[in-house]
């Protein structure tokens, strides 16, 4: 699926990772890197020289969060609009629902009505078909053949023309069935008849999803169809089919993004598992091989890592301060956790209990605990023996327990803290990105 564009988008990021340092030609090159890619998965020029623009504008103008090299800020920016490029991210329903397809003649509408009751199927839903092609009575053989296969009830007579009568004896039949599914009329192109049947038969049905078949190998044109449907009948989202074996997918996916109907699934394949929930990120994260870099560069921003604290803590100096600053922000533990979690060859072990952050009540005694230090302990916490752990205990109101606790606690923290930002100075970020195929 979208091999060049795939291969080219790859192309244009190892280059990036490969240089030594961003400067305006390095992005320029790699502005007219992505156009190329995109223009031979045939994107549209104008869609992809202003996403270029953007890029380039970007990556100039905005300031690497902390914690992110400008190499990886700049492969932020490119992930960033692709996704926006392809379409924003809508929610298939799990709820019990109408599901109106719409679609021309042999655009795969009953074949992704399959795939999609097959999907429900799946969630544990019980979905039912009724077959409303009046116009082509083998297009309701063909419904009957598919539900058989997957074993989902069916309502396709033949000998009604009337499709409102049809929908009403379906949903009587279908009563207790969670996803009604309806195979709409089609025809081989969108006119005013087809508009006015569609339009009749969604009055009646009222269904909370409209969805219109659209095979991607229309390319840049799949773009205009949408609109076509969106405007004289009206839809809820968009089915691209036939994703397998087409090199224009990319201009069908973008085009039909400007229209601002959602593509929800894609087909890509004729078999009937052969469907994919559309996401926009995780398309984009595919396309250009990143892995899972791209939700670790999400959290890598979530976190509040200041290079400051980072120069401190290198140098070996992790005072109870600046632990205080980072226990205060302990929310981002979490995060944090995970994104250590995730760097491989950064020698680290959390210790266990070490997310702390939902014990309130604990964080509140070491407010106290740190209120009560001197001065020179805050700065040397070595200097804390016995004796000082009793005048602090005494002094906070709190335990010699947990005191030593919060000690330990600190120890720990300063340990972790040295080896991630030792892994942030050594790049681990971008051995890791090397790690996923095309870096
Ligand atoms: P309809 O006329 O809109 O109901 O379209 P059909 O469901 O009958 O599909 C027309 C043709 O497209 C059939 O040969 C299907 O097997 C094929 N088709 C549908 N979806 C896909 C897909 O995602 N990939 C491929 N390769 N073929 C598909
Ligand atoms: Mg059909």
């Amino acid at each position: 699926m979208l091999e060049k564009l795939s291969s080219g988008l790859k192309e244009a990021l190892r280059k990036i990772t490969g240089a030594g340092y961003i400067d305006k030609n390095v992005l320029e090159d790699l502005a007219k890197d992505i156009q190329k890619a995109l223009l031979a998965g045939d994107v549209g020029v104008k869609l992809a020289s202003s996403l270029t623009e953007r890029i380039k504008d970007r990556a100039l103008n905005e300031k690497p969060p902390s914690g992110m090299t400008p190499k990886e800020h700049v492969i932020k920016i490119v992930y960033e609009e692709l996704v926006k490029l392809v379409g924003k991210k809508s929610e298939v329903s799990l709820k019990p629902g109408k599901i109106m397809f719409i679609g021309l003649y042999g655009s795969g509408k009953t074949t992704s009505i399959g795939k999609i009751a097959r999907f429900y199927q799946k969630k544990g839903l019980k979905p039912a078909l009724i077959g409303c092609d009046i116009h082509r009575p083998a297009a309701m053989d063909q419904l009957a053949q598919l539900a058989n296969q997957i074993n989902v009830p069916y309502y396709a007579p033949k000998e009604i023309k009337n499709l409102i009568e049809i929908a009403k004896r379906g949903l009587e039949q279908f009563k207790k069935y969670d996803i009604i599914i309806f195979d709409a009329s089609g025809r081989s192109s969108l006119d005013e008849d087809l508009a006015k049947e569609l339009k009749n038969l969604g009055e009646f049905v009222k269904p909370d999803e409209v969805l219109l078949t659209i095979p991607a190998e229309l390319g840049q044109a799949a773009g205009q169809q949408a609109e076509g449907f969106k405007k004289l009948v009206g839809i809820t989202g968009i089915f691209l089919t036939k994703m397998d074996g087409t090199a224009r997918g990319g201009g069908a996916i973008t085009s039909c993004a400007v229209t601002g109907a959602p593509i929800k699934f894609i087909g890509t394949g004729e078999k009937l598992d052969a469907i994919e929930v559309f996401d926009p990120e995780r398309f984009v994260s595919r396309l250009i091989g990143f892995g899972d870099l791209q939700s670790l560069l999400e959290k890598a921003k979530e976190i509040d890592f200041k290079p400051e604290a980072a120069e401190k803590i290198v140098s070996g100096k992790f005072t109870i301060n600046e632990f205080y600053e980072q226990i205060k922000s302990l929310e981002k533990m979490g995060p944090m956790k995970s994104v250590l979690d995730m760097i491989p060859g950064l020698p680290m072990k959390i210790p266990k209990g070490f997310d702390i952050s939902k014990e309130e009540g604990k964080m509140k005694k070491w407010s106290y605990i740190i209120q009560s230090m001197t001065k020179e302990e805050k700065e040397d916490p070595t200097l804390i023996d016995a004796n000082r752990i009793k005048r602090i205990s005494k002094g906070s109101g709190t335990s010699e327990a947990e005191v030593r606790d919060m000690l330990k606690y600190y120890d720990q923290m300063k340990k972790m803290m040295k080896m991630f930002s030792g892994g942030m100075k050594r790049g681990v970020f971008s051995k890791f990105a090397k790690k996923f195929k095309g870096f």
